[in-house]
């Protein structure tokens, strides 16, 4: 039989050239507001990730837009969807929101979030992360626009099963969010860098892949001085 190893590279490469290379030096992304703070600076920094996600994680990423997209799809339908992707940023931080929609009176950012459905038994949703993900930009349009936002809503779907679920996001916890962006933009301004938040040990989850003897943060080797800053 003929390989088709040509459609996989051909593959991987299709998906490596779609990806938006949306993280430019000069910028805080909303999604790093929940994870390490050192990364969120190194990109605003403009460094060069010294570990680059593989092919494995690229696929893994592209799947999370297709079940992404299909809800947003599934909202345009609706006619609920009043912004598809809208963009936010002002001096520190930029960001694409996944949606704005309107539905029964209110109007919410909505954010989505692909997992496995075994995530959803754990009964630990929604993430601290994502959690601060999605305030970030319901405290960034805030300052920007002058429409008036409901508490946003996070949405996971799971890849195997397409099990959907919402969460309403409490507007209470908008000042820790703020904390930790405050925070970050007085680094941006004074060239600091944040310390490691994960202990000494590079062994944590965030920073190294255990069980793929590799590092999971693309900073991994810069961050641990495996290359010099
Ligand atoms: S290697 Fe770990 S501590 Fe360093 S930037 Fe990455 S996540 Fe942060």
């Amino acid at each position: 039989m003929e390989s088709t190893m040509g459609i996989v590279a051909l593959v991987n490469d299709y998906i490596a050239s779609r990806r938006d290379d949306d993280k430019h030096g000069g910028s805080i992304y909303p999604s790093a507001i929940g994870l390490c703070p050192r990364k969120a600076i190194y990109i605003y920094r403009g460094e060069e990730p010294t570990n680059p996600f593989g092919p494995r994680l690229l696929r893994v990423f592209e799947v999370g837009k297709i079940f992404e997209d299909f809800v947003l799809e599934a909202l345009k339908s609706a006619d609920v969807l009043l912004g598809c992707h809208p963009p936010v940023k002002d001096l520190y931080f930029s960001g694409k929101i996944d949606g704005v929609v309107a539905q029964g009176g209110q109007t919410y950012i909505v954010e989505l979030k692909t997992i496995h459905s075994k995530a959803f038994l754990y009964k630990n949703l929604p993430y601290d992360h994502h959690v601060y993900q999605v305030l970030c930009y319901h405290l960034l349009w805030r300052k920007l626009f002058t429409t008036q936002l409901s508490a946003p809503h996070i949405v996971y779907i799971s890849k195997d099963d397409l099990l959907i679920d919402e969460y309403v996001v409490p507007l209470s916890r908008e000042a820790e969010v703020q904390e930790r962006m405050d925070y970050l933009v007085a680094c941006a301004q004074k060239g600091e860098l944040p310390d490691r938040p994960h202990s000494d040990s590079h062994e944590h989850w965030a920073c190294w892949n255990k069980k793929g003897k590799r590092p999971s943060c693309d900073y991994f080797d810069l961050c641990w001085g495996l290359r010099k800053e």
